[in-house]
């Protein structure tokens, strides 16, 4: 595996070990040259995803993409770093069981939504917010009062 900061291609593997749920394997690496440290993961793939973008145009499905767009999310929210791997596995677990060969970025952006809707409301929002492209403050009251009163709260405290 080559090293992400010197581009060496001699690292080392220092530890190895399931993800929480087993989903992945977790290995923790060293280059040899600048002894730089990263993690890599194993995971099972059923197959090859193509997005189909909002402007037509058809890229790979790219998981380090889906994952940093729910960290934004669930920035400083209570939820740990295994529980968010869980939670994009289960995304991208439902999009591989797809039919459709190419899938709209809309169709994983709701997908997000409804899974962030379940788990934590301030990040819903956010998320909403970003995929939505709320232009104006009653777009973001229209979405607060679908979470209910504890959410709306904690969400305002926020902003
Ligand atoms: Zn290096």
């Amino acid at each position: 595996m080559r090293c992400p900061h010197c581009g060496a291609l001699d690292t080392q593997v220092r530890d190895s070990r399931p993800s929480e749920d087993h989903a992945a394997i977790r290995r923790r690496r060293s280059c040899s040259e600048c002894g730089a440290r990263f993690t890599t993961f194993e995971r099972v793939q059923l197959r090859e995803l193509t997005i189909i973008k909002r402007d037509g145009r058809m890229v790979p499905f790219e998981r380090e993409k889906l994952t940093r767009s729910i960290q934004v999310a669930l920035r400083k929210r209570p939820v740990s770093p295994d529980r968010i791997e869980q939670l994009v596995s289960k995304v991208v677990r439902t999009l591989e069981n797809d039919n459709d060969p190419a899938i709209p970025s809309e169709k994983v952006g709701r997908l997000v939504m409804e899974t962030l809707k379940k788990l934590d409301g301030v990040a819903y929002v956010r998320y909403a917010s970003v995929y939505r492209d709320f232009r104006e403050a009653k777009d973001f009251h229209r979405v607060l009062g679908e979470l209910g009163d504890s959410f709306a709260h904690a969400v305002e405290e926020e902003r």
